[in-house]
């Protein structure tokens, strides 16, 4: 990739890339032309011709190209910016129905793409400066002042992947999914936050608390542990919380989705729960009430 030199006169109608003749990037302005000499750097070219079958494009029309340095300074340039080297292009893409393709959604490509300089320039967001410069970067607004006023595009004109992808026809990468359950025929699953399958633990989702099993899977009626003891699933699966619950003929208590046991107090009457499996006895069933629900010692 090099600065190449070409001739106006000799080689104006030549292309200098498949769709650029070397009279359209030559120093310009009106009906003056400012040198004979055209200056035209390939690598940028080849940029631009990636970028315009990125885009699809139907046609590109450039309005400035190479610049002499006094060319640069009639039209505003300080007479050695990257005009002056070739280096650079002012430019307006055209979709494939003929009509032009925002600057924001052209500084957002060029800027996957590589693009070193690579400027909005115009009010009406239709042409960009583009360049491909020796050292460092630059991502301006040329309407809000000519320094770099960003380091993404996509932030800083709000453009997403999806309104890129319209034009480019490539597919929006989808978010992993995490923190959501799924359904499969053998039942409902959860990815965690890391978008992997929660197994053997227990899932807060809408304040409600739910068990996976060993399976993968979550439980339904059901008794499951956690490290304080018995919690019961429901049909829904969630687990049963600050109520009386008959599982099998027995009665239960849970505190929170704890299942108590013990001697304890609920709304100011004692019951007594049995505290091991023992007797026939389940652990954390109700053992002993009086018609008031109180506790017969
Ligand atoms: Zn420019």
């Amino acid at each position: 990739m090099a600065v190449k030199t070409y001739s106006y006169y000799k080689d104006g109608n030549k292309l200098c890339s498949v769709h650029t003749t070397v009279k359209e990037m030559a120093s310009k302005k009106g009906l003056k032309l400012y040198s004979d000499v055209v200056l035209i750097d390939t690598e940028l070219l080849a940029m631009v011709e990636k970028l315009f079958s990125k885009l699809h494009c139907s046609k590109y029309i450039i309005s400035s190209g190479y610049r002499t340095p006094e060319h640069d300074r009639a039209v505003g340039g300080n007479g050695y910016g990257q005009h002056t080297k070739g280096k650079a292009m002012d430019c307006c893409f055209y979709d494939k129905n003929g009509k032009v393709i925002s600057a924001k959604i052209v500084c957002c490509v060029a800027q996957d793409l590589g693009f070193k300089g690579i400027a909005n320039i115009s009010k009406k967001y239709q042409y960009v400066h583009l360049d491909m410069r020796d050292s460092g970067v630059y991502r301006g607004d040329e309407i809000k002042g000519t320094n770099s006023v960003t380091s993404d595009f996509y932030n800083y004109f709000g453009i997403s992947k999806a309104d890129v992808s319209k034009y480019t026809g490539e597919a929006v990468p989808t978010a992993p999914k995490v923190n959501c359950w799924v359904k499969d025929n053998k039942g409902w699953y959860y990815l965690g936050a890391d978008g992997n399958q929660v197994k053997n633990d227990w899932v807060l989702d809408g304040g409600y608390w739910y068990f996976i099993g060993q399976n993968g899977y979550m439980a339904t009626n059901c008794w499951c542990t956690d490290s304080q003891g018995w919690c019961y699933v429901g049909a829904d699966g969630r687990a049963v919380t600050n109520c009386w619950k008959q599982i099998d003929g027995r009665w239960y208590y849970f505190n929170g989705t704890m299942a108590v046991k013990g001697y304890q107090q609920i709304n100011g009457k004692l019951f007594y729960f049995a505290e091991a499996n023992c007797n026939g006895l389940k652990e954390c069933q109700l053992i002993i009430t009086n018609d008031n629900g109180e506790i017969k010692l």
